[in-house]
């Protein structure tokens, strides 16, 4: 029997909002991304194994990685 099985990472775009950045110190929108990975089977998601998310500046373009703690805490 063959069994067809791998991972898929999607990014996802979600809500940003408007945030000081520790790097250029603007106040500017951050942009919010989710980026998930999945264990597919036959190519189909089946569960996901890991989900980060990662806020850009749209100023400077510095991104940084923040866990889904922080990001339920920025309260988006
Ligand atoms: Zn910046």
């Amino acid at each position: 029997m063959l069994l067809l099985f791998g991972l898929r990472t999607a990014l996802k775009d979600l809500p940003g909002r408007l945030a000081t950045c520790p790097n250029c110190g603007q106040f500017v929108h951050h942009r919010l991304q989710e980026r998930a990975t999945k264990f597919t089977l036959f190519f189909i998601p089946v569960f996901t194994t890991s989900r980060t998310y990662q806020i850009t500046c749209s100023n400077c373009g510095q991104t940084s990685a923040i866990k889904a703690r922080q990001k339920n805490a920025l309260a988006w």
